[in-house]
């Protein structure tokens, strides 16, 4: 039976508790131990899939094709794993199963509740991913904030797993601790949160403090005595540089030796010296590049966290810091693309849906194609770039995607004929990991080193075959394709520095300890030798 280790947190949510909870992860991988994650959104969502990125982030997509929240990308790239759908549980998903169950007789016409029906379903789903992972440790992080009436249920029914289980369970509660005015660090709010999940029957074993800065050792007591926690399992998570840096933090404050004893295990030996290499390597780069990534939701970080990554993994490659700068599609469409890309390193135009900004986006891929700067384009960028290309290069006057102009005249980015027929929102997407064949000899091939890949989509929409040969005609290079299929995957030019859009999206699968290769790419031919 595996351990198993649980993350709610209190006070305010964004404190970081999936960077957390990837965080204990890596420790535990550090340790010699294997890790499997589970996110519980309280959500009646089934998934992320028709949230929108400016509420709640990106949605991150997996090779199984779930769209889920983007703390599993935390968990994939700091754990150096793929997950999938079973790793996300939402209210949504739960009572759906229930009701389904419900309708096809299965509860044998006993009135179905929340306990103990719906606290089964949690149940019984928590131990099947556990069981089918095999791993020595399970992570389970809570979404929300402890009082929320929207994750009541899930905690309770981890208070009665942890009572089934004694012994194989770690409570760790993420609070805030404020600084007022005095440069004072407050505890009030730690212990109201910490009553609060006392109040639902849960003790929770390790307290880990956002703040400004370190805790002082007073500051740990004072909240170790009135928690009930032992001192030394008050941990400090002060502002960081990189989060690549919390889980050497959590160590140096002896983490992982809080779970061993309390689990009663061993560790075996190994550490955390690849990572601390990395972290230093991000932390004192040898020089700065800047790369402009022309958004709709640019104002927004979150929603384009996993590029903000995969930049920040392929810099850490290069050893350069790459600042980022994030400029709204729209103000380009007002004010030219000169003033915006000028100083550019490198542009990426980036995923995106509706009309609105696209404009802006081909004015934007119009100056980096002339002005050779080097670019990425992104599932939306590489049909603003075939755009652009057929209306700048092959004279196609009005072309379009049909997602844009329903009537254009040259529909070079269109429905399949199949994916036409359905009118169903959030059903007829291509999404998760599909196949794509390289060409050797291309600039595709020279980023991957090899002619198969896997990549994950998320997206409606294609290149349109009929175009393939006038496009090509004038210069496009399609240097990637599904086979399976017969749909572009990868474009490219010719006698540019650096010039690609892919249909999939490589950001999904930046590790920072194997950064993606488009990125990786972009970066490089970004870096000129004198930076
Ligand atoms: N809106 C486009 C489509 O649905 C692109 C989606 C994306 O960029 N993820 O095909």
């Amino acid at each position: 039976m595996p351990r198993f280790i649980v993350i709610t947190g209190g006070v305010l949510s964004g404190l970081g508790k999936g960077v957390t909870t990837a965080s204990i992860g890596k420790i535990l991988q550090s340790k010699g131990f294997s890790v499997v994650p589970i996110k519980i959104d309280g959500y009646l969502n089934t998934d992320a899939g028709t949230m929108n990125p400016y509420e709640h982030g990106e949605v991150y997509v997996t090779d199984d094709g779930g769209e889920i929240d983007l703390d599993i990308g935390h968990y994939e790239r700091f754990l150096n794993m793929d997950l999938g759908k079973e790793n996300n549980i939402t209210t949504g998903s739960v009572y759906g199963e229930v009701i389904r169950k419900e309708r096809r007789g299965d509860y044998l016409g006993k009135t179905v509740q929340v306990i103990p029906h719906i606290t089964n379903e949690i149940k019984q789903r928590i131990m099947r991913v556990a069981k089918k992972a095999n791993r020595d440790f399970v992570l389970i992080e809570v979404g929300g904030t402890i009082g929320d009436l929207e994750n009541m249920v899930f905690v309770e029914a981890l208070r009665q797993l942890a009572a089934e289980n004694p012994h194989k369970f770690l409570f760790v509660h993420v609070t805030l601790v404020p600084t007022i005015v005095s440069g004072e660090h407050k505890t009030k709010p730690t212990q109201r949160s910490v009553r609060e999940l006392q109040s639902l029957g849960i003790q929770p074993n390790v307290i880990i403090c956002r703040a400004d800065k370190e805790l002082s050792k007073n500051i740990k007591e004072k909240i170790a005595l009135f928690c009930s926690v032992p001192k030394n399992s008050v941990i400090s998570n002060p502002n960081v540089e990189s989060l690549y840096e919390i889980p050497l933090i959590f160590e140096e404050q002896g983490l992982s030796d809080i779970i061993f004893k309390h689990l009663n295990l061993k560790p075996r030996a190994q550490d955390l010296r690849k990572w601390r290499q990395l972290v230093k390597r991000s932390k004192y780069p040898h020089g700065e590049i800047t790369i402009v990534i022309v958004g709709k939701y640019a104002h927004l970080e979150d929603a384009y966290l996993s590029i903000k990554e995969a930049l920040h993994h392929a810099g850490i490659k290069n050893d350069v810091r790459v600042n980022i700068k994030w400029v709204e599609a729209e103000d380009i469409e007002d004010a030219g693309p000169e003033k915006y890309l000028r100083d550019a390193d490198g542009v990426i135009v980036p995923g995106g849906f509706g009309a609105r900004g696209t404009e802006g986006k081909i004015s934007a891929i119009q100056y980096v194609r002339e002005n050779k700067i080097p670019f990425l384009g992104i599932c939306y960028g590489l049909h603003m770039a075939v755009v652009e290309f057929a209306r700048n290069v092959c004279g196609m006057k009005g072309a379009n995607s049909t997602e844009v102009d329903p009537k254009t005249p040259y529909p070079v980015i269109d429905l399949l004929p199949e994916q036409k027929k359905t009118s169903e929102k959030g059903g007829t997407m291509r999404l998760g990991a599909y196949k794509c064949e390289i060409k050797r000899g291309t600039t595709a091939y020279k980023a991957y080193g090899k002619t198969q890949i896997l990549e994950r989509h998320r997206h409606r929409w294609e290149v349109n075959n009929k175009f393939r040969k006038r496009l090509e005609a004038k210069g496009l290079i399609i240097s990637g394709i599904n086979k399976d299929r017969n749909l572009v995957e990868i474009i490219e030019l010719r006698n540019h520095p650096y010039f690609i859009a892919s249909q999939f999206h490589p950001e999904f699968k930046s590790r920072i300890e194997r950064p993606a290769p488009l990125f990786d790419a972009l970066v490089r031919a970004a870096t000129p030798l004198s930076k």
